[in-house]
């Protein structure tokens, strides 16, 4: 602890135990801050809005007869409500973000000062082709690096998000079958993907089949290649994979799901780890989705406005869906009505795109250039085998040896200890950290995966290894109480995830008790 002039500790942790409970429920600087329908109506916007001058019986019994009840609140509340708000919460710009499977968070300053110049932010996907050749441009460059670090001959710019991405190469893959009178039933998926891989196979009307996995993580070329047959339309693998290691064998089993027929569609997910290093088009990928907001830095949109394009071989780019940019000698086109006897299966969103994803991933890709990009993926492999080695002495790993991009720990060391994954991941909350990825993924029992990325400082991984090793300490040391009530420090404890799940309070209603949903 730490004094200042006059004599008084400086650090807040001596005190917590016995200090009083706050009178207003803030707690330091940090505020109490209700739902924002809570805090005033439509009256004090500040806002004068002009009478109407229509007749309101031309709306016949449509006319509103209650107050809508929207909020209304000035700008500097509006400000603190929505400030007070984040600080509830974790934010990149205060800490790393540890959550693996989710990789790159950090969005550069300079994407977002590209993405709004007005030529970018304030243009409409229905404005005559001729005033937007700096964007069709924009598209054109992106696509252009896209293939060029896969190596692959096509890409669709079009997806919103990776699970988009994989809609799209499943479709393009179905359609190529189809092409060929060749209707194929399954599609093979091994046990450690992500849920979204077999959800959209199932949703593409594809049934799932699980693959093995060998005791050192990777796929099993043997169950493989028992289910391979005349009737599988795809292989789907992510590379590298969930449990954050290389797939070694990925050119063997192309060649395996070639030689039966099928496609293999690669999960780019995981792109960062290899980026600049290695072109999937090398190992045999026939499609692939490149989540934008995972290696390239763009914001992670909750399946929002994010970008999941999909680069695909050439056997499967005729596939491809619309639209597609066209550079020609008067300048760039782009194609939104696929020509007579086009293969295309046609159009998976509204117009082209999410431009200010395109616009923020080119300024990535360019402020780092082709050496940067390679050493993002040194950074990334570098960062998780020092989380994995620092912390591999306090905790269990399922895999042994190197790992990619994210280091994984199961619960074995917990065993005895009375102290769950989910306990540890709360308690680390209360130090000031975003938990790690949990229970994910799920062939391992307990499963903890940290994720680091390029993106952290040493100083920074040093800060969560050290809260993690003590912790872990704490929990070996027999202190469950720490875990089984944590978080004790965050603006809301445990909340009940199961009536979250089930009973979700999506409208909020005057007369209700306030914030009772789930905790
Ligand atoms: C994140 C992720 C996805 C889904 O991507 P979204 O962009 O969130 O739709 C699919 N597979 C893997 C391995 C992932 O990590």
């Amino acid at each position: 602890m730490t004094m200042q002039t006059i004599g008084r500790p400086t650090r807040a942790e001596a005190i917590v135990e016995s200090a009083p409970r706050t009178l207003t429920g803030g707690r330091g600087l940090l505020q109490h801050e209700p739902l924002i329908f809570e805090l005033g109506g439509w009256e004090k916007t500040g806002v004068d809005l002009p009478e109407p001058d229509i007749d309101a019986s031309d709306l016949g019994d449509l006319v509103r007869t209650a107050p809508i009840g929207l909020p209304g609140l000035s700008e500097p509340e509006t400000l603190r409500h929505y400030v007070r708000l984040s600080q509830q919460n974790h934010a990149i710009d205060l800490a790393i973000y540890p959550l693996g499977s989710c990789t790159m968070k950090h969005n550069p300053r300079l994407n977002e000062k590209m993405a709004r110049l007005p030529g970018f932010a304030d243009i409409h996907p229905l404005q005559p082709q001729s005033t937007v050749q700096g964007a069709l441009a924009v598209m054109d460059a992106l696509a252009h690096w896209l293939k060029t670090l896969t190596g692959m001959p096509a890409v669709a710019l079009s997806p919103k998000a990776g699970a988009h991405g994989e809609l799209c190469g499943l479709l393009a893959i179905r359609a190529a079958h189809e092409a060929r009178g060749d209707a194929r039933k399954r599609v093979l998926v091994p046990t450690s993907a992500h849920g979204t891989n077999p959800a959209t196979a199932a949703f593409v009307g594809y049934e799932v089949e699980e693959i093995a996995q060998t005791a050192c993580g990777r796929v099993d070329l043997t169950d493989l290649k028992a289910k391979l047959g005349a009737d599988v339309a795809a292989v789907m693998l992510t590379n590298p994979n969930t449990c954050g290691l290389f797939e070694r064998d990925m050119i063997e089993i192309a060649a395996m799901t070639h030689a039966a027929g099928a496609y293999l569609y690669c999960d780019g997910a995981n792109f960062n780890a290899i980026v600049g290093k290695v072109r999937p088009a090398d190992l045999g990928v026939d499609a692939m989705h490149i989540n934008l907001h995972k290696t390239f830095s763009t914001p992670h949109g909750g399946g929002g406005p994010g970008a999941g394009p999909v680069v695909l071989s050439a056997a499967l780019a005729p596939f491809a869906p619309k639209p597609w940019v066209v550079a020609a000698e008067r300048g760039f086109t782009i194609v939104d009505h696929a020509p007579e006897g086009s293969a295309s299966f046609g159009r998976l969103s509204a117009f082209h795109g999410q431009m200010g994803m395109y616009v923020r991933a080119l300024a990535y890709m360019m402020s780092h250039g082709a050496d940067g990009l390679a050493q993002v993926a040194e950074d990334a492999v570098l960062n998780a085998n020092y989380v994995k080695a620092r912390l591999g002495g306090a905790m269990t790993a399922p895999f042994a040896g190197y790992c990619m991009h994210e280091a994984l720990f199961d619960d074995r060391w917990l065993e005895g200890t009375g102290v769950a994954t989910l306990d540890f991941a709360k308690a680390l909350i209360d130090e000031g950290f975003h938990p790690m990825t949990m229970y994910f993924p799920l062939v391992v029992h307990g499963a903890m995966l940290i994720e680091p990325t390029e993106t952290e400082p040493k100083a920074e991984i040093d800060r969560f290894c050290d809260a993690v090793l003590a912790l872990a300490a704490a929990a070996k040391a027999g202190d469950a109480e720490r875990f089984k009530g944590a978080p004790f420090h965050a603006p809301l404890r445990r909340l009940d995830e199961t009536q979250a799940a089930r009973k979700p309070k999506l409208r909020w209603r005057p007369d209700e008790a306030p914030r009772v949903a789930a905790e």
